[in-house]
């Protein structure tokens, strides 16, 4: 086969960087010049346009979005012998870390249109396997006591979060939202992702939508007490200098990202628009090729921000597709392969095959395509024409 006709990586930062370079080096030299890298102005900063972005009175930087999670669920006092409800079609993180602070991960399978957990299966889980004892829910089937919610923003949209707080509210649970996907999305009434549930995190790693030089994350909040803990548990739960309250870790965001992110940050806005263009380019243009009887585009909620950190579409077709794609230039990428709950470290957790059917089928199914926010409309109609061609 002859070179492709054009190249569309999956992703491409460096005509982000171009525009920005010498007003984020500007920022990083400052950073430099000061020789304080720990916290201080930068950081603050961030952390108040960050929470205000997210409608949340306070930011507290955190070194990765994974370390974020963690610190979260630390806040909240989740542990041994605890129980965390999410979704196993996630990044690993969103499980790892409720292992990590001895709990365990309890899965609820996602809608087969938004990829995001089921409010229905939720509802079914909780009046069906769940039984009250005193003041806990306990998890019949394992037995811990059911702590919290830990619903996933995934690909850029929120879970429909009205029914899941009135779920939180009338069993008692607390509810960690995983928005490290969706900074700035927002629901049918405004609400931004991380602002309706007691701690939101949110992810600064580089291929997210505010993507800092490395790792980053952020716990955001409007509960003030909250917000105090997780600032003492990101310095080892030190307060004052060298009294520990109680066992924290170095979950401290870096100065020099910080200062990457305030750059950045007031592109976000444009950059998501971007996304949505291009979101809607791809709806169009698969609609005109009458692709739509032969692979399912993402469903987005109306009314809602969906800020397209990942364009999914469904193919049972997929492995082929992808291999098609790959051959003439296009890149694109499957999130996730495997379900958490048929990932080997987890094999304990007891989840049979067929446990969670809708995440297994979206494991198998689906596949992101490029959707950043300088790609032509040159480079998105290839995309459809390429997968036009492969169905052809
Ligand atoms: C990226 C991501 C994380 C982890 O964030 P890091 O900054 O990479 O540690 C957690 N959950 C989800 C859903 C993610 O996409």
């Amino acid at each position: 086969m002859s070179a492709p006709a054009m190249q569309v990586p999956l992703l491409d930062l460096k005509p982000q960087y171009r525009v920005l370079k010498s007003e984020i080096l500007t920022a990083l030299e400052q950073v430099c010049d000061s020789q304080a890298f720990i916290l201080g102005p930068t950081v603050k900063q961030l952390e108040a346009e960050v929470a205000a972005y997210s409608g949340c009175s306070h930011g507290v930087g955190m070194s990765s979005g994974t370390d974020a999670l963690l610190a979260a669920l630390m806040a909240l006092g989740i542990g041994a012998g605890d129980g965390v409800i999410t979704t196993p079609y996630t990044f690993f993180a969103t499980a790892g870390t409720i292992v990590r602070v001895g709990a365990r991960p309890v899965f609820v399978d996602i809608d087969p249109g938004t990829y995001n957990l089921s409010i229905s299966e939720l509802e079914k889980f909780l009046n069906h396997e769940c039984k009250r004892e005193g003041a806990t829910l306990a998890h019949k089937a394992s037995g811990v006591r059911l702590k919290a919610i830990m619903p996933v923003h995934l690909y850029g949209q929120m879970v429909d979060m009205t029914p899941l707080m009135a779920l939180a509210t009338e069993f008692g649970l607390r509810v960690i939202e995983d928005a490290a996907q969706a900074i700035g999305s927002a629901d049918g009434q405004g609400r931004r992702a991380c602002s309706i549930g007691d701690i939101g995190c949110v992810s600064f790693f580089p291929t997210k939508n505010l993507g800092a030089f490395g790792d980053a994350g952020m716990c955001v909040t409007n509960d003030a007490q909250l917000a105090a803990k997780l600032a003492m548990i990101r310095v080892h739960g030190m307060e004052p200098k060298y009294y520990h309250q109680l066992v924290g870790g170095n979950f401290r965001i870096d100065a020099l990202q910080a200062a990457v992110l305030v750059v950045k940050l007031k592109h976000l806005d444009t950059w998501s628009r971007a996304r949505q263009e291009n979101a809607c380019f791809y709806f169009g243009a698969f609609g005109k090729a009458e692709l739509t009887r032969v692979i399912s585009l993402p469903e987005a909620l109306t009314g809602a921000r969906h800020i397209y950190n990942q364009f999914i579409i469904r193919s049972p077709k997929r492995d082929a597709l992808r291999m098609y794609l790959s051959a003439r230039g296009v890149g694109s990428e499957i999130y996730y392969p495997v379900p958490l709950h048929r990932q080997q470290c987890f094999a304990y957790l007891g989840y049979a095959e067929g446990a969670f059917p809708e995440s297994e089928r979206a494991a198998a199914e689906t596949v992101a395509l490029p959707i950043f926010p300088e790609l032509t409309r040159e480079q998105l109609q290839y995309v459809v024409d390429v997968i036009a061609e492969f169905y052809a």
